[in-house]
């Protein structure tokens, strides 16, 4: 009886979200139908803020002609423009002086919150959970959304084995399955409801390819093929398609030989056909511009006509459609219904969005003073900081630290630093903003803590900082920090990136301790070894000395505002840390790309003690420092018991297997139990391992819980050498486990 009535009811909402569709085209097809070909391309050009620059009305220049522009109607979107002031002044230019009134979408790269800032992405992604992950994002679209932003540049769902690559710090790391559940549940946590005017629109970027930068030099040449494309690359996107993302941002690079903003199998073939995606595509900076660089675009006007016959729906500050997509459409060049296409897509959006029946709907100066920054939030960021820490090593249990009675010495700039806490991509948030790790530590009175800062991080403008600048030499603040260790029980010594140098444009050819810190982590150690290193980062490093004589080391990577508290209350124990590496470290930069789910060689062991023939280094090992799925707990778990319900399932069917987990350590923790497939013969080779689910337990000491897990057909699909996604009959193993490597084993079959 309920299951039919919830058919019944299911029925009626599927029936009216046709029937609002349908009226939702009819509004679309109304206007378009008002529309001159100007004020068309006009909804495809987005213009970068002049408004807080230049002054209400700007008189020279390139802002001056887009001040005009938006009067005439010829500007469809504005970013960069933030608080509500300069949000209503623009909207209400384009509503009450333009000939139709369409209003504006205000785009902002709220990339890990506007003003409050969460973690790193990459952070967030290492807590492997997908609610406090959803929330996060959900706070960050209310906080920016009160400031007037409707639209934001996020989330990147750029897969990447690089760690030399800047902008992982903004990703979901190297796994496509952990990596499209992330997705999903940003942008839920961005759009959630959007007739709510605490929502805003998400958009999926880069499409498609970004993270594979040839030599992880950002904006390189990508080069890779299908099978990698579909089973690596793409899932995240489609799966930010499926959970409803509004729009797509395309890519600064080639992809085999055809920039991603004029390639038409990516946003033509695969999005907009393939997935069926109803939103927007807007090219990501000048992207169309570059083109020309490129080598493939003549001209800006040439750029154009490319860009928007692949399916870029918006031009982002190119001023490529604006200048020029009328005369390409005239000329024959462009079919006028390409323009209209594009235009509806647009339209759709901000009808969805409801800023047709209030386009002053995220303009409000009262909420915009009660909701920025307020207390809220900062519990929620505080909470979502705590759960990204990873705890690597933890040699005798040197952590967590004693409350009372211990001299501590605090060691590193970054224990000292407000601003680099709050990393990349927080163009809202002011610098001094964040709690550092000496601020933090310093609630946890009952014990005598000395600061020494060793050495900097980085030279020059922290705003700005280029490769030829980062390094410093200098050491005259070596010795203070030895005299602090020497009469210290414990050295907590924070060391690693300064917040700019990752995120875009902070490609490293050294995955080390920048500076001298390597230097200042050695002179330390000779005189007191007793070390807790706290790792501050925007991406995996490669530290290999530390992980053979450090202790205990503490990925903090770039937390936020609450960066310090959050690091207090794991170093303390007031929190039990739970993370997950969703990246793997490499020991040596030269094994980049290392990740988990690599492909076997014909030569994958060693067969003979003396041979060289297999796939290796003769100087490195293949190992990882630290694997993809791998952090320790200051519980312990037992994994045992692994069980398949049966031997094989055929199509339709599945199979359970289940795992017992207990807690053998003294507290209470939490452990993400991960399980992966082997497929041993595919139509296409396949991964060694690949995730395909994991799940969050909290286990109480001496309790064991039993986990169980579904493969089903979908568990085991893959783009296979017919071109399609689809199961294939086969053997295939089956490992659970708290990380990549120490997992329990089993075996199953497909049967067509
Ligand atoms: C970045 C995008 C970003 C855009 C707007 C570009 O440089 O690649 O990710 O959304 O700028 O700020």
């Amino acid at each position: 009886f309920l299951a039919v009535g919830l058919f019944v009811i299911g029925s009626v909402e599927a029936q009216t979200k046709v029937e609002n569709n349908i009226s939702l085209d009819k509004k679309v097809e109304s206007l378009l139908k008002k529309m001159t070909l100007e004020e068309k391309v006009g909804q495809l050009n987005q213009y970068n803020g002049f408004w807080d620059v230049t002054g209400p009305t700007p008189k020279e220049g390139l802002a001056a002609k887009k001040y005009d522009d938006l009067k005439k109607g010829l500007v469809g979107s504005m970013l960069n423009v933030k608080g509500v002031k300069d949000v209503r002044a623009l909207q209400k230019i384009a509503v009450e002086q333009t000939r139709l009134g369409i209003p504006l979408l205000f785009g902002f790269d709220v990339i890990h919150g506007y003003k409050t800032i969460s973690p790193i992405p990459l952070a967030e992604s290492a807590s492997w959970d997908l609610e406090a992950i959803r929330k996060s994002a959900e706070m960050a679209a209310e906080e920016a959304a009160a400031v007037g932003i409707n639209w934001t540049f996020a989330p990147m769902v750029d897969i990447s084995r690089d760690a030399r690559w800047g902008r992982v710090m903004e990703g979901v790391g190297e796994d496509p399955y952990l990596g499209s559940r992330i997705a999903e549940a940003r942008v839920k946590g961005f759009q959630g409801d959007l007739s709510s005017n605490k929502n805003i629109l998400a958009c999926a970027k880069h499409f498609a390819g970004y993270g594979f930068a040839e030599s992880g030099k950002d904006y390189n040449t990508v080069d890779v093929g299908e099978s990698t494309l579909q089973n690596v690359i793409f899932p995240p996107f489609k799966a930010s398609s499926d959970a409803g993302v509004r729009t797509f941002m395309n890519s600064f690079n080639e992809l085999n030989g055809i920039p991603a903003t004029a390639n038409s199998y990516l946003q033509r073939q695969i999005l907009k056909g393939d997935w069926k995606f109803q939103g927007f595509v807007v090219s990501d900076w000048g992207s169309m511009q570059e083109m020309k660089a490129h080598g493939y675009a003549k001209d800006d006007k040439h750029a154009a006509e490319l860009a928007i016959n692949a399916g870029s729906d918006m031009d982002m500050e190119s001023n490529g459609y604006v200048d020029y997509l009328a005369q390409l459409v005239r000329e024959g060049k462009v079919k006028e219904s390409t323009v209209d296409d594009a235009v509806r897509r647009v339209l759709k959006v901000k009808f969805e969005l409801g800023l047709f029946d209030n386009p002053y709907k995220y303009c409000d100066e009262t909420r915009e003073l009660a909701t920025v920054g307020k207390p809220e939030f900062h519990k929620e960021v505080l909470d979502m900081a705590k759960k990204s820490i990873v705890l690597l090593k933890n040699n005798n249990n040197l952590l967590p630290l004693k409350k009372s009675g211990q001299k501590i010495a605090l060691i590193g700039a970054l224990a000292n630093d407000k601003t680099s806490p709050l990393g990349n991509w927080r163009i809202a948030a002011d610098d001094n903003t964040a709690v550092s790790v000496l601020e933090g530590l310093q609630s946890y009175k009952e014990n005598q803590l000395t600061y020494a800062k060793g050495a900097d991080v980085a030279l020059g403008n922290p705003k700005f900082i280029f490769e030829t600048k980062i390094n410093t030499a200098d050491k005259s603040g070596f010795e203070e920090a030895i005299t602090a260790a020497k009469s210290a029980d414990v050295v907590i010594l924070v060391l690693g990136e300064h917040g700019l140098q990752s995120g875009e444009g902070r490609s490293r050819a050294d995955l080390g301790l920048p500076g001298v810190q390597q230097e200042l982590l050695e002179a330390v150690y000779k005189v007191n070894s007793n070390i807790v290193l706290v790792l501050n980062n925007g991406r995996p490093l490669a530290i290999p000395w530390a992980e053979e004589h450090i202790p205990a080391i503490v990925e903090a990577w770039q937390l936020g505002t609450q960066s310090g508290n959050a690091i207090a209350q794991v170093l303390y124990g007031d929190y039990n840390p739970s993370g997950k590496l969703p990246m793997t470290f490499p020991r040596n930069v030269a094994q980049v790309p290392i990740y988990y789910n690599y492909k076997s060689t014909g030569r994958p062991v060693m067969n003979e003690p003396e041979s060289v023939f297999w796939s290796h280094y003769i100087d490195e090992k293949n190992t990882p420092l630290y694997p993809f799925g791998f952090g320790l707990s200051y519980s312990k778990f037992e994994y045992s018991d692994l069980k398949l319900s049966s031997a094989s399932f055929s199509k339709n069917g599945n199979i359970e297997v289940s795992v017992s987990v207990k807690n053998i350590g003294k507290v209470i923790g939490k452990e993400v139990v991960q399980l992966y497939i082997r497929d041993l013969i595919g139509s296409v080779t396949r991964p060694v391992l690949e995730l395909k689910g994991f799940e969050m337990i909290v286990i109480k000491p001496g309790e064991e819980k039993k986990v169980t897990f579904v493969i089903s057909e979908k568990t085991i699909e893959f783009f296979t050498a017919n071109s399609k996604w689809e199961a294939e009959a086969g053997d295939f193993k089956v490992f659970i486990g708290g990380n990549s490597v120490e997992t329990l084993k089993g075996d199953f079959q497909f049967l067509k």
